[in-house]
């Protein structure tokens, strides 16, 4: 408290003059004045909302308060407090913080400001104490502080290595994993500049990521190469935001770095397993071709030749080698068929949908003739898929609605095409019979098939290739279905290549 302040507050004397009481009972910062012993003569009623109790005059010594604890928690004796160490003669500290606490439980954070009041002689005649309350400061100290030690907490302990740089490229701060993923420590590399963690070769991605800093923009998941201290190069996936001052100003960059040489390293081992995997289901479907022929010619040789000369049983084995001869060719050409798919082919890429359904419609006629089934379709978009591609879709999934068919109702099968965001979703649905929930992912595997050969004739490679032709776009495939009620086969292309490549 100023001198001038202790001074003004003295004039008011023991607040016993009716004026002075008035005006120190409409302050809005809690008061109270003691006799030289410390007794309490007057508080007004910012103290009694401030400390939860109105004190008994006159008996309460030293604080209008409850209970005082230092701010380290320790309990203070109401005879040690600031006020009683003044009025005791001692030295008045200003500026401390103290925690009460009301009779209620609840606590508060204060500032005492003690004076002590002297008649002529300068002899102590009494004291006055203002309380400031600072429970919203410190609370908010406290958030903040708190903020601070989780973040820190966070950064440390982060698996990803987080940085900091400011816009000339210069590393202001370094994690842990910083110093695992690259080897420096962070007293070896803040205040050095970035471009340390970048190979020669890459070095204009820097002014690049900086440009779009400098407009506010975040870079997200960029996948690059950066190098270690020890000269060594590592796959990583950064993710870099732009850092303002309180003004808003750009001043800097935060950098999350992820180490993705594992999972490179893990695609290319799935690349080159499928890419083994298709050469060896290529060779095999390709080779077998050929005996399957042979077995097939004979077996129907044998069987117009021989049949007069075979018995019953004879022609009865005849007939299911004959049979497990044209499965196997049909199981085999689709696999053909399967291991083929790929978008890297001669001849257009793009394909108008009307078109690509109108020949899969034509080439089926028989079968849809067949079974009755009514199809109808909404007016469909050209869409970036070889023609070749999109019929496959369409027969594939158009063939297993007209087969999958229910046997109490007339198929009504939709064919149409929603455009949303970057992409077509496509939509074929059905009134057949419906999948149960749990196979709606299976059935997409190759040979895999929730019926017998016997109950709907199939191979389990349809869906599978429908699969791969919409992956090989980079689109999705899935089913929604109400057993017994029909199914929805919904496939997206995106609109361009370029979004996706
Ligand atoms: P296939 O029809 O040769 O068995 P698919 O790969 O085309 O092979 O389909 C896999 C399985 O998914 C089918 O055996 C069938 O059980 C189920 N399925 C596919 N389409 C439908 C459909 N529209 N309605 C009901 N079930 C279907």
């Amino acid at each position: 408290m100023t001198a001038q302040a202790r001074k003004a507050l003295t004039h008011l004397g023991n607040g016993s003059d009716p004026a002075s009481r008035e005006i120190l009972d409409a302050l809005p910062v809690a008061l109270y004045i003691t006799d030289a012993e410390g007794r309490l003569t007057y508080f007004n009623s910012a103290a009694v909302a401030l400390s939860g109790r109105a004190p008994e005059l006159g008996v309460d010594k030293w604080c209008v308060t409850w209970k005082i604890f230092l701010a380290d928690g320790t309990p203070l004796p109401h005879d040690q407090c600031p006020m009683a160490v003044a009025l005791k003669g001692g030295e008045i500290v200003e500026g401390i913080e103290c925690l009460a606490e009301r009779p209620d439980g609840t606590r508060f954070w204060f500032t005492p400001y003690p004076a002590v009041l002297r008649d002529s002689q300068g002899r102590i005649t009494g004291g006055i104490n203002l309380l400031v309350d600072i429970t919203s400061r410190k609370l908010e100290q406290d958030k903040a502080r708190q903020a601070g030690l989780l973040l820190g907490a966070i950064v440390d302990s982060s698996d990803d290595a987080i940085i900091s740089k400011d816009l000339n490229g210069t590393i202001t701060s370094w994690n842990k994993s910083a110093e695992r993923l690259f080897g420096y420590t962070a007293e070896e590399i803040i205040g050095r500049p970035v471009t340390l963690l970048i190979p020669p070769d890459r070095l204009e991605e820097e002014p690049r990521i900086i440009a779009r800093l400098k407009a506010g923009e975040r870079v997200d998941h960029f996948e690059t190469i950066r190098r270690r201290k020890d000269g060594t190069l590592l796959d990583i996936s950064l993710t870099i935001s732009p850092v303002r001052d309180a003004k808003g100003n750009i001043i800097g960059a935060s950098k999350i770095a992820r180490d993705i040489t594992e999972r490179r390293h893990a695609e290319a081992e799935i690349l080159r397993a499928n890419r083994d995997l298709e050469q060896f289901a290529f060779s095999a479907s390709h080779d077998l071709q050929e005996p399957l022929r042979s077995l097939k010619i004979y077996s129907e040789l044998l069987a117009r030749r021989y049949s007069d000369k075979l018995d019953g049983q004879a022609l009865e084995f005849l007939g299911y080698l004959r049979a497990g001869a044209t499965r196997m060719e049909v199981l085999v050409s689709d696999l053909l068929g399967y291991t083929r798919i790929s978008k890297h082919e001669e001849g257009p890429e793009t394909a108008d949908a009307n078109a690509a359904l109108a020949i899969v419609l034509a080439s089926m006629a028989g079968s849809i003739s067949e079974s009755g089934a009514r199809i109808v379709s909404e007016s469909l978009p050209t869409v970036p898929v070889r023609p070749a591609h999109l019929q496959q879709l369409f027969q594939n999934l158009i063939g297993n609605a007209v087969k999958y068919r229910s046997l109490e109702r007339t198929p009504e099968i939709h064919v149409t095409a929603k455009s949303q965001e970057a992409e077509w979703t496509f939509a074929i649905s059905d009134n057949g019979i419906g999948i149960a929930p749990e196979y709606k992912e299976k059935i997409f595997g190759l040979f895999k098939r929730l019926h017998t050969s016997e109950e709907y004739s199939g191979t389990g490679i349809g869906l599978a290739i429908c699969q791969r032709i919409v992956a090989e776009y980079h689109g999705r495939i899935w089913v929604d279905s109400e057993p017994g009620q029909g199914s929805t086969f919904c496939f997206t292309i995106p609109r361009t290549r370029n979004s996706v490549e």
